[in-house]
């Protein structure tokens, strides 16, 4: 049976992930210091005896033999990650390099969590796996977007020099069930400002871009990307000119302004008195943001199938439940 490990498992994805791994039979081992996860999150999961559950921060070097790991351990909101940006930017770092070596030991395979942070506020659009990205590297966003491009730079470094199998996805913006309520990020936000009849915070002039996609589309191509046999991707990055480069952009490329958002959530929750305000927008905030998602589509015929609505509806759902 395949042992595998989750770092970050309690977390918004990887509680999902952990779920699905364990539907289709695998042992699952989360490991999580609970900084912005919960065990909330995978309390449905305690009592499978495939599922174990390990309080370890991952800055410290660990040990344990699977065969695949997925490196998701970081705080992923502004708030949170600015919140501690020090702990942020050495999660990222010593983080990855505790993961990588034991791959190098182990020959676990790795799938690395990135995001489209990488690329800053991009010049480039939609933001396709070759760019090199637009990033402030001492501004408060830093700790993420470098911490994270930095740990890009590791894993294709053990990479070269060990021939660690580690593969990076670039995750775009991703929102459904189990994201905190509190975490700051747009969807949550609105969704629970809504709930609440508070006023609806948009930043800045609302007009900015970002692109949703639904946890259920991003668990199905993390799973594909993990499972692909190393020669046959290999062959065909070869074919699609990124030969060597294990890396792909994930997201929804419907893009939409804030303010559209905030108003589909209105929409969706038309017993809700809440108004729009605006606000200050935060520092080094990216105007626009869109994934070109063609080379998934073309390794793993992926595209997402979930409808911003019907997401959005099942998130409302959810944070309906974490209100009463
Ligand atoms: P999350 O905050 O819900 O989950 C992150 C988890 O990592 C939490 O359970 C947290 O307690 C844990 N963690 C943080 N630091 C740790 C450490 N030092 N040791 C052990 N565990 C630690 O965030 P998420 O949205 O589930 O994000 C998961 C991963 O996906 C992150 O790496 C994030 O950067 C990446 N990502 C997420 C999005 C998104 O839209 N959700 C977008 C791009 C990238
Ligand atoms: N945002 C907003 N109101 C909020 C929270 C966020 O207008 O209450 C804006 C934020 O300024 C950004 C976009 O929504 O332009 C997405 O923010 P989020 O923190 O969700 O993600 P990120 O900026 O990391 O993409």
């Amino acid at each position: 049976m395949k042992k595998i490990l989750i770092t970050g498992g309690a977390g918004f994805i990887g509680s999902h992930l952990a779920k699905e791994l364990l539907e289709k039979g695998y042992e699952v081992t989360v490991m999580d210091n609970l900084f912005t996860g919960n065990k909330s999150n995978i309390y449905g999961l305690l009592d499978n005896p495939r599922f174990s559950f390990i309080l370890h921060d991952i800055t410290k070097p660990f040990w344990g033999q699977f065969d695949e790991i997925y490196n998701l351990a970081c705080p992923a909101s502004p708030v949170h990650y600015q919140k501690n940006p020090v702990e942020t930017i050495k999660t990222s770092i010593m983080g990855i390099i505790n993961v990588l070596e034991l791959g190098l030991k182990t020959k676990a395979k790795i799938l690395h969590a990135s995001t489209s942070e990488i690329y800053g506020d991009p010049l480039q659009h939609p933001q396709k796996e070759s760019y090199w990205g637009n990033v402030n590297p001492i501004g408060i966003r830093s700790c993420y977007d470098e911490g994270k491009r930095a740990s890009e730079t590791l894993c294709m470094d053990y990479l070269r020099e060990y021939d660690v199998d580690v593969r990076i996805v670039r995750i775009f913006n991703t929102y459904g069930p189990n994201m905190h309520p509190n975490d700051g990020r747009v969807v949550s936000n609105f969704i629970m400002q809504a709930l609440k009849n508070q006023d609806i915070t948009i930043y800045g002039t609302g007009n900015q871009t970002r692109s949703f996609q639904y946890i259920e589309d991003l668990i199905n191509i993390l799973i594909k990307f993990m499972e692909k046999e190393k020669e046959e991707l290999y062959n065909q990055l070869k074919i699609l000119g990124r030969e060597k480069l294990p890396i792909i952009n994930t997201g929804n490329p419907r893009e939409v302004t804030i303010t559209e958002l905030a108003t589909k959530i209105l929409q969706l929750i038309p017993e809700s008195r809440s108004k729009i305000i605006f606000k200050d927008l935060p520092k080094d905030d990216p105007k626009r943001r869109k994934p070109d998602i063609t080379l998934a589509k073309n390794l793993f015929g992926w595209e997402p199938k979930i409808e911003l609505e019907e997401g959005l509806k099942n998130t409302i759902e959810y944070f309906k439940k974490t209100i009463i």
